[in-house]
């Protein structure tokens, strides 16, 4: 059992690219009020070299103290419309960088409920959940830090190179100079660094399912006594992610070292430059001054520049990956055909987890309005599945399952949901108040009248009513616990809430001890009066209370008839009953 490999897709740089600047034109104003304010921000900071550089040029001149005065007053003044204009900048800034990230979270939640069930589980909580967390921040960070940094900075290296270009076009061979080391150092860099840096995202998912795994399935692990081989796989995971690291460690040695020479090579020459052409009487030593401040000036920006852009190679791969999800294909093909009737029509159908491996071989299964059908069998004999597969969760592999003559996965998750809910032992308690965890399936303009109804019809009002907050008590982690028998009640009631036409219940009532289950079955049965039930059991009075009993054996439905058909038949189900019942 090694943790499953990264089945979710990665998006392409050029689609990232193409996000992007979608996600940029979304906020045009903002956008250009940023840059604009920014360029101006550039611009009054680029006074203080060229006043130095006059302040040397009079000093060399013979000047008056008022002069000097004069100059560093305006100077200061300088420094004070820059800072003022620098923070607006960067208000505005952060206000767009927040919005695009809002907007990005929203996409993410919406593809990640959009993925298939099936897709969900084959590739490991793992990597969603690394996908989730660890690259939704990574992004975060991103677009909040290093993305308006970024900007910033290009906007204030191209000002700058002006005002350097300015002082003289002299300035610019300095500056040529220093090009070439800084290009060819990027390239190398860049050509390594999104796979390197995908490397280690992909090592994290690994660990990350690898542990939740074995948290989550702790007790099989001790049962089986596989600790030492979860030890072994963990070890491996980690290997993988310190070599990763290591990688980019190696790339980040290198790299950096390299951009620092480059930045040095044009001051130095710039003032050698500078200097001769002095000693020529080409330029005034104002000239070099400011020349060689403004070059100088050059580095910050130029670094950031670089630097940022390794940050942002790391936001480019987490956003990769986040709009990788977009693109599992969907296995629903919704055809707009509108169901007659709501018969539920299983024909042939056979299905696979794995490929090459049915589950199902080829079952036929036709419940009509109002029928009530008890699925019984062994363990692992394909009840749940085929549970699934009548709720619309997964398509089958062939054959088909239809509501009305249409098939589920034809159907908008909205409308099938309205045709067919599924309650499983697994349901989640919301963080939030019982009557938001209820509502959330109620129809609109439920009231409480409704929401207590639906409590009542499984039994949990009383607990429900003994609450001090009754209603408004919070529930979900944080809130306040409660128990597993009161989660499926719970989730029972959201479904009396739903009101669908057809209910798949695979097992919805094993975690209630069986004496109040049998109750908490009548009474739903009450309520769901008229509705469609496929009851998958464990225990055998829901049988003997459904219509029709289906016998599930090997992925096949075996038996199929009434309780009293079946006793009588004197199979597998009849063997079944006698034992349970001589227990009973
Ligand atoms: P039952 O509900 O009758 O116990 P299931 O439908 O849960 O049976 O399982 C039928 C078969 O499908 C079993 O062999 C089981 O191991 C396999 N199976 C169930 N769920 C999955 C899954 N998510 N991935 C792969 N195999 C699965």
């Amino acid at each position: 059992m090694s943790a499953p490999d990264t089945r979710l897709p990665v998006a392409s740089t050029r689609e990232v690219r193409r996000y992007a600047a979608r996600l940029t034109r979304h906020h045009p104003r903002l956008l250009w009020t940023a840059v604009t304010l920014h360029v101006l921000a550039a611009l009054a900071g680029l006074a203080a070299p060229r006043l130095l550089g006059d302040l040397v040029q009079s000093v060399q001149e013979g000047t008056t103290t008022a002069h000097v005065d004069e100059i560093m007053l305006a100077l200061a003044g300088f420094l004070l419309v820059a800072t003022v204009l620098t923070r607006y900048a960067r208000y505005v800034s952060q206000v767009l960088g927040e919005q695009v990230l809002a907007e990005l979270r929203e996409d993410f939640v919406g593809n990640a409920l959009a993925l298939p069930v099936g897709v969900v589980e084959s590739a490991g909580s793992g990597d969603l959940l690394t996908r989730t967390s660890r690259d939704v921040d990574q992004l975060g960070w991103s677009v909040r830090m290093a993305l308006p940094e970024w900007t910033i900075a290009v906007i204030t290296a191209v000002v700058t190179f002006v005002a350097a270009i300015s002082v003289g076009w002299w300035v610019a061979l300095p500056c040529v100079l220093g090009v070439p080391p800084l290009v060819i150092g990027l390239r190398w860099y860049l050509a390594r660094a999104k796979d390197g840096y995908l490397r280690e995202s992909a090592s994290y998912s690994a660990i990350n399912a690898t542990l939740t795994e074995t948290v989550e399935g702790a007790r099989t692990v001790e049962a089986l006594g596989t600790g030492e081989e979860r030890i072994r796989a963990i070890d491996t995971d980690i290997d993988e992610s310190y070599r990763a690291e290591r990688y980019t460690l190696y790339l980040r040695t290198v790299f950096f070292p390299n951009m620092e020479i480059s930045y040095l090579i044009p001051t130095v020459a710039t003032l050698l430059f500078g200097g001769w052409l002095y000693t020529q009487g080409q330029v005034s030593l104002g000239d070099v001054t400011a020349a060689t401040l403004y070059v100088q000036m050059l580095i910050d920006p130029v670094d950031r520049i670089v630097s940022i852009l390794d940050e942002l190679q790391i936001g480019a791969a987490s956003l990769a990956r986040l709009l990788g999800v977009a693109q599992v294909p969907d296995d629903r093909e919704v055809s707009g055909a509108e169901p007659d009737g709501e018969d539920l029509a299983a024909t042939d159908v056979r299905f696979s987890y794995v490929e090459g491996r049915d589950v199902l071989h080829g079952v036929d299964l036709v419940v009509g309005v109002g029928e009530r059908v008890a699925m019984v069998g062994p363990s692992g004999a394909g009840k749940s599945t085929l549970g699934r597969l009548l709720a619309g969760i997964h398509p089958p592999r062939t054959g088909s399952v239809t509501v009305g003559g249409v098939g589920l996965t034809e159907l908008p998750l909205d409308d099938l949901r309205g045709h067919v809910a599924l309650v499983t032992q697994e349901h989640h308690v919301f963080v939030g108040t019982l009557r938001e965890n209820l509502a959330l399936a109620a129809p609109p303009g439920a009231v409480d009248d409704d929401i207590r109804g639906a409590l009542a019809a499984v039994d949990a009002l009383d607990w429900v009513d003994a609450l001090p907050d009754g209603l408004d008590t919070v529930v979900g982690s944080g809130g306040r616990a409660v128990t597993a028998p009161q989660a499926q009640q719970i989730a029972l009631a959201r479904l009396v809430l739903a009101d669908p036409h057809t209910l798949v219940l695979d097992e919805a009532t094993s975690l209630i001890d069986p004496r109040a289950a049998r109750h908490l079955e009548r009474s739903l049965a009450a309520v769901l009066e008229g509705r469609t039930v496929i009851a998958i059991a464990h225990r055998l009075f829901s049988a003997h209370d459904a219509d029709r009993v289906a016998v599930v054996e090997d992925g096949r439905i075996s038996e199929l008839g009434s309780h009293d058909e079946l006793v009588a038949a004197g199979g597998s189900y009849a063997a079944l009953w006698d034992s349970w019942h001589g227990r009973g």
